[in-house]
This record gives structure tokens, sequence and C-alpha cells, in this order.
């Protein structure tokens, strides 16, 4: 098998392709570097005239993003080891944690850099009109005006609007959550974030407060409708009526869900991040998984293995666990949440918590109900 010339022509023939990534956000910039480094010619064209601004995200990953990249001074900006998760009551629990908080506009102009030493280009400034998938022509808007653009293979990580998706998925309805935050300052216990499950604020999602130092901290929340109003409420209620005047910028975007059923691969198109909902709808993470989905990509183009299959194997399972457990707390009653966080302040699902990573929600799941089977109660809002 490995002496099989064909093969070795097939993949030494992939080796070297003409690669145009759309979107130099985390995802696009990270794929440019690893598609890079595998020899193909890339460039990368995004919309905006600088790389990360303007910033949507709060930066909260778990600690084994440390694990997948090896990252240069001043994108760590905090560790968190205690989460203060609030139930509509006011009860709390304090759960372990090992969390971080990167500086998500350091981190895109990281990823951005790998890419360009690795010998993509990057162009600012460029962004995606049409793509005409019969003759492998993108059609990009900028300066310099509207240019055609062959490509052999296209890889979409324009963001949660993608244009590109529906190309692929004409059938899927996109519903993303919208999410609106601001840079607050005052005095943060720097190692503790909070969580606040609570149905007035955010039927379904929750809102947060995400120190980065011990005066300032990312708050907000995500909702399916009127951002604003339930922004002002919470904000209110958790910082006082003044809250404004201590904010130092504002952070929203879109955070899509994820699509089990899309299509991310189809006649020399791949999408990949958030263009491709590789999303956790649990808590609305995408960097970790999107990071992966661009690993499956850098593969498949290496292999010629299907784009979607390796989705599929290396995030699939566990993104679409979280989508069921989304829906699951989308039907939470407000006496559910205070249920819930009762049982999980108790000794044994603290243990599992604190020696469990979130990314794998299966093992984590299966691990919580042996732990306290009274939360078994709760998988009959699973249907
Ligand atoms: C409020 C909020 C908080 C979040 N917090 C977290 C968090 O704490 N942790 C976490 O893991 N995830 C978080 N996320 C999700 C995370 O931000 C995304 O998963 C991540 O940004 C995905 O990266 P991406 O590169 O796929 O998309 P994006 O970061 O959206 O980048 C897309 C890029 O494409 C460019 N672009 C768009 N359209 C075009 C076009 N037509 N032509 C050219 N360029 C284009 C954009 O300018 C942008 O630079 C949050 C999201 C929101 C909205």
């Amino acid at each position: 098998m490995h002496n099989n010339p064909y093969k070795l022509s097939f993949v030494l023939w992939l080796g070297n392709m003409n690669i145009k990534i759309i979107g130099s956000g985390t995802i696009g910039a990270y794929a440019g570097y690893l598609l890079a480094k595998e020899g193909h010619e890339v460039a990368l064209y995004e919309d905006h005239e600088k790389i990360g601004i303007p910033c949507h995200c709060t930066g909260i990953l778990t600690s084994s993003f440390l694990g997948m990249v090896k990252l240069r001074e001043g994108i760590l900006l905090n560790r968190l080891g205690k989460v203060k998760v609030v139930a509509p009551n006011n009860s709390f629990a304090i759960l372990p944690c090992s969390d971080i908080v990167v500086d998500r506009i350091a981190l895109d102009e990281y990823f951005t850099g790998l890419a360009r030493d690795a010998g993509a280009k990057v162009l600012m400034g460029q962004k995606l009109a049409s793509i005409d998938p019969a003759k492998k022509e993108a059609i990009i808007e900028g300066k310099g005006g509207r240019k055609a653009l062959s490509y052999e293979s296209l890889v979409s990580a324009d963001g949660p609007n993608s244009k590109v998706f529906p190309l692929l998925n004409p059938k899927i309805k996109r519903q993303p959550w919208i999410g609106a935050q601001a840079v607050i300052r005052g005095k943060f216990d720097r190692e503790m974030y909070e969580v606040y499950l609570n149905n007035d604020y955010c039927k379904g999602f929750f809102a947060w407060v995400v120190p980065e130092s011990e005066e300032s901290a990312i708050a907000g929340l995500a909702a399916s409708e009127r951002p604003s109003f339930h922004f002002e409420r919470f904000m209110k209620k958790r910082f006082g009526d003044s809250f404004r005047k201590r904010i130092s910028s504002y952070r929203g975007g879109l955070i899509p869900m994820h699509y089990p059923h899309a299509v991310c691969q189809k006649d020399g198109i791949f999408l990949v991040g958030d263009a491709g909902g590789h999303v956790k709808a649990t808590t609305g993470g995408g960097i970790i998984p999107g990071m992966k989905a661009a690993k499956a990509l850098v593969e498949s183009l290496k292999t010629g293995k299907s784009y979607d299959k390796l989705l599929r194997k290396e995030i699939g399972n566990n993104l679409w666990l979280h989508l069921k457990i989304r829906k699951m707390l989308d039907r939470f009653s407000d006496e559910d949440y205070n249920r819930l966080i009762a049982l999980m302040s108790r000794e044994n699902p603290r243990r599992v918590i604190a020696d469990s990573d979130r990314e794998y929600p299966s093992a984590f799941a299966f691990k919580l109900l042996l732990a306290e089977p009274r939360l078994l109660g709760f998988v009959k809002h699973l249907f």
C-alpha cells in the first residue's frame, strides 16, 4: 500500500495548491498558518483594515488550549481556578475549573503573524462579494477595486454570517445567538468568573463576568432577541444603575449554532470555524473547535480524505452533544436551574467537575451522572 505510485502522485499533486482563505479571524489565520506550513500557496482576504478589530469575543478557553499552541507573551491574560454559578433565586455554587482568558486581538495578530511567517499573503480591506463555484472563481472587492480570483481550494473562514455557508447549505436556516458585552472596570477576584443562569436575562443561555485582571472584566450575555434590553437589565443588577460610567469598551457579535447536518466541503470549498458552525452550543465557545476543524482541513487536503468525515470524527460527536445539552437547557425553568445548582454544589459532582475537561461532554456527563444520579431527573428535558 505504501508503495502505491498513484497514491504518491496524488499526495504530491495536493501538496502545493492555490488556496484562498476568506477571513483572517482566529480560525482563518490559524488555518492559513497550518496550510502555508504544509507548502500550499495561501492568500488570506480580510474585510477589515486591522486584524482582530472589531473584537467581539470574551476570550475564555479551557486550559486544553495551552496544549494546542505555543503562545507568545502578552496573549495569556489570566488563569481562572473557580466559577461562581448563580441561580435565579440568587443561591450559587462555587465550582473548580481550570480555564484561561486570552487577549483575543493579540491572539488573532499572533496567528496572522504565524501565517505570514509560514509564507501566506495577508490582504487587508478585501471583502468576498460572491463566488462562482462552477468557474472556481471568487469576486473580491476592496482597495484596488473589484477583482475575480481563481482558486483550487477556497476556505470560508468568514465567521457566523458567512456568505459561503448558504451556497453549500441552502436549506439550513441559521439562527445565531446575539452576544452583547462590555469591558468594565472595577475590583474583581481575578481567579473566579461568574455565570448567571436566569431566564429573565437570557432564556436558555447565560450571562457572565470574566475577569481579565483584578481591575477589569468582560461582562455580558447572549440572547436570542432584544440583546441590548437584556444586557442593560443584567448589568444594572450586577454593577448598579451607573454601570455605564465604568465601561471602557463594548463588544458584541453573533454566536452561531452548531449545525450537525451542515455540508462543510463541496467543489473545492471548505467551511471552517464559525462559518461552518463549529461551536460548542452550551457555551458559544468556538476557538478550540474551530482550530480542530482547521487541523481536519489540513489532513483532508494532505490525504484526500473527506473533510466532512474527518470533522465528524474530530469534533462532530462532541459538538452534537453540546447541542443536545443546549436544547435541554433551553427547556429549563428557573426552578430547574435552582435545583441544578443545588445538586452541583454537592461534594461528588464538584470532584468530577474538578477532574474533567468540558471539551469532551460525553465523558463529563457520564461521570457526573454516576457521581450524582439525581441529575438524571433533568434528562426528561432532552426529549
Ligand atoms: C459575544 C461573544 C463572546 C464570545 N466568547 C468566546 C469565548 O470566550 N471563547 C470562545 O472560544 N469563543 C467565544 N466566542 C466565539 C468566538 O468568538 C468564535 O468562535 C471565533 O471568533 C471564531 O473565529 P472565526 O475565525 O471562525 O470567525 P471570526 O472571528 O468571526 O472571524 C471572521 C473573519 O472574517 C472576516 N470576514 C467576514 N466576512 C468577510 C468577507 N465577506 N470577506 C472577507 N472577510 C470577511 C471578518 O472581518 C473576521 O475577521 C464568542 C463570540 C461572541 C459573539
